[in-house]
């Protein structure tokens, strides 16, 4: 009986140690890719000269994707498709904002109240068909609603055909942007009507960037709604562009990207399901279904795994490849490398585990992380 004493005392002892040492390993995805802070989208509304004339230089100076809901049948679409494709080629996002853009305000021509739904279909259906022969993608196409109206046709057909015109956007759109509904939370996304950060109009950049704050304190998307930059209408001048495109590339703790690009994490995100198939000492496997179609929700999603504290180096595939994994400053003992951490290690059974981030390509089965304990 006295032989039991000191095993029992060893047994409650340990899981104090090994707790913390070795708690549970545990999986999440980052609410923006590479566990950034926000995420803005910058959009373009109506397909106009000053988009290509200003707006497309001072993206690509300052390294910047934005999004372009462009009118196929107004406007320099036609006339100058070959600068709207190079703007595609460089990584920005060509949407759709229907042919004529019809809508229910008095001074803009045509007017939607003067619309059947067939004819609203065809204003939707064909700005598609035009985009994505142009572009020659599968990936999928998002939509503006011109002037913010989501209905169309004469007063007393307005609930039905809200009904329509959400349904003739989702047979075309994954995803579509409405107007002022302020920083969007990701966990709360309304697909068909994500707002945006609010007029732009006539504001300066101190003005502009008081907008995109409201989206990082809270850590969600803000969409930014521009029409004209330099020239056309409802216009803010190129410096104010030029200076919050240069803010943006400065923080790059902010995930700039464009509209579609946004929802795909977003929506990634939530589908996601990983599950934790196997866990020892040494090894971590994940299982991974991504049950979303895949020619258009194509994003790497980011998953932040915390491991315990004594799994340092890690290396990691992702389906046999390798993978690229990053350590976090938080909660990881040792981070900074020194020989130092490796003795204090078994001294102090509160080291909070490590965190490391993976960034797994789009459809990944399998995760597989194998530590070198210190
Ligand atoms: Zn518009």
């Amino acid at each position: 009986m006295k032989a039991i004493l000191p095993y029992v005392l060893l047994l409650s002892a340990l899981p104090a140690l090994a707790s913390a040492q070795n708690a549970p390993p545990t999986v999440s995805v980052a609410r923006w890719p590479q566990d950034r802070v926000a995420a803005i989208s910058l959009t373009f509304d109506d397909g106009i000269n000053s988009h290509l004339d200003f707006v497309g230089p001072i993206l690509k100076k300052h390294r910047l994707n934005a999004t372009f809901f462009v009118t196929t049948g107004m406007g320099p679409w036609e006339k100058r498709k070959s600068e709207w494709k190079q703007l595609a080629l460089d990584g920005n996002e060509l949407a759709n904002h229907t042919v004529h853009h019809p809508c229910l305000l008095e001074q803009i021509t045509p007017h939607s109240q003067n619309y059947t739904p067939a004819m609203f279909e065809a204003e939707i259906r064909d700005a598609a068909l035009d985009l994505l022969k142009t572009l020659n993608s599968n990936r999928g196409l998002t939509f503006a609603y011109p002037c913010g109206n989501m209905s169309f046709g004469k007063p007393q057909e307005e609930v039905a055909n809200a009904a329509l015109y959400l349904r003739y956007v989702s047979e075309h759109a994954f995803a579509a942007r409405a107007v002022n509904g302020g920083p969007v939370n990701p966990d709360e996304l309304n697909v068909l009507a994500v707002g945006d950060l609010g007029p732009t109009a006539g504001k300066d950049f101190p003005a502009l960037l008081a907008q995109a704050e409201t989206a990082f304190v809270s850590h969600n998307w803000g969409v930014f709604c521009f029409h004209g930059v330099g020239g056309d209408w409802l216009a803010i001048t190129p410096e104010a562009l030029d200076e919050l495109a240069a803010y943006l590339e400065r923080h790059a703790d902010v995930w700039t990207a464009p509209f579609g690009d946004a929802v795909r994490y977003i929506q990634e995100r939530k589908a996601l399901s990983v599950h934790i198939t196997s866990n020892n000492l040494t090894s971590l496997d994940l299982a991974l279904q991504w049950p979303l179609e895949r020619q258009i929700y194509d994003l790497p999603l980011t998953l932040k795994v915390q491991l315990p504290s004594a799994w340092s180096p890690i290396t990691a595939t992702a389906d046999g490849e390798p993978l690229e994994t990053r350590v976090t400053g938080r909660g990881s003992l040792g981070a900074s490398g020194s020989a130092k951490s490796t003795s204090n290690d078994l001294t102090k059974p509160s080291a909070s585990p490590t965190e490391i981030l993976l960034d797994v390509p789009a459809q990944t089965k399998s995760v597989h992380l194998v530590a070198s304990a210190r």
